[in-house]
């Protein structure tokens, strides 16, 4: 006679859902922390990501903090940064 364990497989699918993403995960940011992280981490990374969005202080235009050092190369009004004026 064998006893029958119940496997549960949705057991896993939830501790999965139970990371904590970055709020910038649907614009491609793949950080994860683990619930036991909590918001501390997640507010020194959300500080740190480099998915979020930022605005050119010269233009106004928005772009990924990532994609921010590409953009000033190309800024039609190159006013940030060192000794403007
Ligand atoms: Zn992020
Ligand atoms: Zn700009």
């Amino acid at each position: 006679m064998r006893s029958k364990l119940a496997s549960q497989p949705f057991v896993q699918s939830m501790v999965w859902q139970l990371r904590v993403r970055c709020v910038q995960h649907d614009k491609g940011c793949g950080w994860q922390g683990q619930l036991g992280t909590e918001m501390r981490e997640l507010k020194a990374h959300d500080a740190a990501c480099q998915f979020k969005e930022a605005t050119c202080l010269a233009c106004n235009v928005k772009c990924r903090v990532k994609d921010m050092p590409d953009h000033h190369r190309s800024c039609p009004h190159r006013q940030f940064g060192i000794a403007h004026g």
